[in-house]
Formats: structure tokens, C-alpha cells, sequence
């Protein structure tokens, strides 16, 4: 797969300063004020009952602050945060042993839970709603299951795809929130949070051109800061203002659509290769050489939120709006 200033996927670079620039508490964490003020409430109300909070499960493309927010809830409640990943968790004993590990009100975030085995899933059920579960020992006739309480622990569960969740699962969070995409002053905010940790000075209205480009996503406008930072740096050598700001964004091929090559890659394939649509999703991941699950939780978004792409029944289809940015007639 290519590698892309632009995505929103979590690349190797962007740990080595990533735990500086997650934000730790609700006020350090911008945007999502609806969902903020929400979590904040519960928060306090748990902390009076000294009780765990309830089960949480956050969607919404990645890149928009689901493991951040996870962190913010942990830092927030005080207590411990232990961090792992559906795909991670192979066996129903290796999330009992993770289970059975936490000390009372700790939260376990599992990213990516829709990718979590069905044998592992049956585990949380009894786990997240009566704090114990069922292990078998032994084998054959003389197998017998055992329960095992666990400590009173809160699942904090992440996923791209809420859709992909089983209902018995879903409906064991007491708390569900989508994460919406952010403006470009909560990204502008979000820029000058980052470049005031990295020590880089810059202009507002720069910060605004990069969060315009930064399809409502805080990761990929951290990103972006780092790379036009990386150019003002060698190629300038001087604070970042609005002028040095475009010309970096342009050196890295983004247009003012906040559109990269990839993007445009799409929709040019879907106007020339397929004529506008309706094309069907595998048919377009080929033709541009992605995968479909990525095509469809990374770029599609941010391409149907600008009134590009269409999703149909028949497929996918461009929007006249997509035949004026490509500068071709749609010959409709
Ligand atoms: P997700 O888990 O949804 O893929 P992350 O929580 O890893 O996304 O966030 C990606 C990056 O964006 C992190 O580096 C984080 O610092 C930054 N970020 C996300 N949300 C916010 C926010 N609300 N305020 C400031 N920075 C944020």
C-alpha cells in the first residue's frame, strides 16, 4: 500500500511523538463538545457512587480521537489504562488472563473490537455485564466449568465500523458515541496545540491552511503540521506564516479541497475508467490498487462528506460537484 501524508491510519512515524501530543485531560481534548459534556457527567456521577464507569463504545472513522478520548477517560477517572486491540486477543483465555489483571475501575481499551474472534466476544459478555467469567478445566467427562470473579472494570471498546458489531455485543455498552469529524477552527486549535509542543512557531492563518486540508481529521493535521514544519525548516528557515504554508501544502501535492493524489486517483478512475458509476467497491479497490476495507473506511468518507462520491445500491457514483473539481465534463 502506499504510503500517504494524507491518511488517517496510524503509521510507525507518528509514535515517536505521539505521546507528547495526545491531549490527557477533557480540557485538553478540543472539539466533540457534545460527547465531552456527556462523558464529563458520567464521570462525576461514577465517582460519587465510587463505582466503575459503564462500558464505552466509541465509533467513527479513524484518526478522529477514539484512543485519545479512551486515555482522557482513564486520566479523567484515575485509574489504569491498559491498551490492546481485537486482532491482538487470539484466545478466550488470553482476554481472561488481560481480565483478570486489572485492579477494580480500570479501564481496557480494545481497539478495533469488531475484529475481535467470536469465542472472545462470548467472554466480555459475562464479563462486562456480571463481572466474571465461566473457564473450563480439565477435559472430556471430567471437564468442569469454574466461574471467576473479576475486579469491577470499565471496557472502553473503539471501532471503525459500529455496523460490524454483533448486538450482543453493542448492547452491553451503557454508553455509545459517534465522533464526528472536526471543524477547521477545532483543527486550527488542534495545529497550534501541536506546533506549540513541538517548539515551532506559526501564524494562525497558516494553521488555518493546513486544517483545511486536513479532512476534519486531527491525525491527519498533525501529520501535515509535521510535514509542512519539515519544509519551512530546509527550505525556509523561518517561522511558518500563510505564504510558506501554501507553498509547502502544494510541494506535497494537496489541492485546496484538501484532496491528494489518491483521492483524485478515485475519482478520476470512476469518471474515465467507469464513466461516473455506479461502479462496485471491489471493482474500484482494484483498479487503484487498495484494499477494500481501506478504500472504504478511509477515503470514502471524507470523499462522500465533500459531495464527490454517492454511495447507491448499484455502487459507487460521482457527483457533478467531482466532474467540476476534475475539470471534465460528465457528458450527462
Ligand atoms: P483514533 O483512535 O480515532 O484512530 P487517535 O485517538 O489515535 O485516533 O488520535 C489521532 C491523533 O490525533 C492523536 O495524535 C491525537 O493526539 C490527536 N487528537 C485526536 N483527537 C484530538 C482532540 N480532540 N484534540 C487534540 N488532539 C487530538
Amino acid at each position: 500500500m502506499t504510503k500517504r501524508v494524507m491518511s488517517s491510519d496510524l503509521q510507525l512515524e507518528d509514535n515517536e511523538i505521539e505521546s507528547n501530543i495526545r491531549p490527557l485531560s477533557l480540557d485538553e481534548y478540543i472539539g466533540q463538545s457534545t460527547i465531552k459534556e456527556n462523558i464529563k457527567i458520567f464521570i462525576q456521577a461514577a465517582q460519587q457512587r465510587e463505582e466503575p464507569l459503564d462500558h464505552v463504545l466509541l465509533y467513527g472513522p479513524p484518526g478522529l480521537g477514539k484512543t485519545t478520548l479512551a486515555g482522557v477517560i482513564a486520566h479523567e477517572m484515575n485509574v489504569k489504562f491498559k491498551v490492546t486491540s481485537g486482532p491482538a486477543i487470539e484466545k478466550p483465555g488470553d482476554i481472561a488472563a488481560i481480565l483478570n489483571n486489572l485492579q477494580p475501575r480500570d479501564i481496557l481499551f480494545i481497539d478495533e473490537i469488531h475484529r475481535m474472534s467470536r469465542h472472545v466476544e462470548e467472554v466480555l459478555y459475562s464479563a462486562m455485564e456480571d463481572y466474571c467469567i465461566d473457564i473450563v478445566v480439565g477435559k472430556g467427562p471430567a471437564a468442569k466449568s469454574i466461574r471467576l470473579a473479576l475486579p469491577q472494570f470499565t471496557l472502553i471498546g473503539a471501532t471503525t465500523r459500529a455496523g460490524m458489531l454483533s448486538s450482543p455485543l453493542r448492547d452491553r455498552f451503557g454508553i455509545i458515541h459517534r465522533l464526528e469529524y472536526y471543524s477547521i477552527d477545532e483543527l486550527s486549535a488542534i495545529i497550534m496545540r501541536t506546533a506549540m509542543i513541538l517548539n515551532t512557531s506559526m501564524t494562525e492563518e497558516a494553521a488555518n491552511e493546513i486544517a483545511k486540508c486536513s479532512r476534519g481529521t486531527p491525525r491527519v493535521a498533525n501529520r501535515l503540521l509535521k510535514r509542512v514544519r519539515d519544509i519551512a525548516l530546509i527550505k525556509y528557515n523561518k517561522p511558518i506564516d500563510q505564504e510558506i504554508c501554501l507553498k509547502a501544502l502544494k510541494l506535497l501535492n494537496i489541492d485546496e479541497n484538501g484532496l491528494d493524489e489518491l483521492d483524485r486517483r478515485i475519482i478520476e478512475a470512476i469518471a474515465i475508467q467507469f464513466k461516473g458509476g455506479p461502479v462496485g467497491l471491489e471493482t474500484l479497490a482494484a483498479a487503484i490498487g487498495e484494499e477494500k476495507d481501506t478504500l472504504e473506511d478511509v477515503y470514502e468518507p471524507y470523499l462522500i462528506k465533500q459531495c464527490l462520491l454517492q454511495r447507491t445500491p448499484r455502487g459507487r457514483m460521482l457527483t457533478p460537484y467531482a466532474y467540476e473539481i476534475l475539470g471534465i465534463d460528465s457528458g450527462k
